[in-house]
């Protein structure tokens, strides 16, 4: 279930710190070391999943969008946010464990780059 080299493992295990913004059993989110907004956080479940291409648990993916909008409530950014899964080296995707970006605080340009 865990892949013990993996960063966000380690992050839902408390391995390596984080700044924490909500927690569930099933399910944390924290803010992003490296922001590309006012506000930036991941949501992460504490399952592993390498990608949402390897993620087919529904129940927890559920979970997962409810989360992510509690956490952008939690950050005051409920009127406007964005929501981003990168899959695939092609699409951005550094950390192989599925998160969820949620991004606010500015307005935000569409198409995205
Ligand atoms: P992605 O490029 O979509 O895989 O997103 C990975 C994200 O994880 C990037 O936005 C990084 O800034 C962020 N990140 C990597 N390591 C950490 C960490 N230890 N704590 C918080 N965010 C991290
Ligand atoms: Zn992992």
């Amino acid at each position: 279930m865990r892949d013990k080299n993996c960063i966000f493992c380690k992050i839902a295990n408390k391995e390596i710190n984080s700044n924490l913004i909500l927690e569930t059993e099933d399910y944390l989110a924290f803010h992003d070391l490296n922001p590309q907004a006012p506000k930036h956080a991941l949501l992460i479940p504490k399952k592993h999943f390498s990608s949402l291409n390897h993620a087919d648990d529904i129940e927890l993916l559920g979970k997962l969008m409810i989360g992510a909008k509690e956490v952008a409530e939690k950050l005051n950014i409920k009127e406007a946010y964005r929501l981003v899964i990168n899959t695939g080296e092609g699409a951005g995707q550094t950390v192989f464990h599925i998160h969820i970006h949620i991004l606010g605080g500015r307005p935000l340009e569409w198409p995205p780059g």
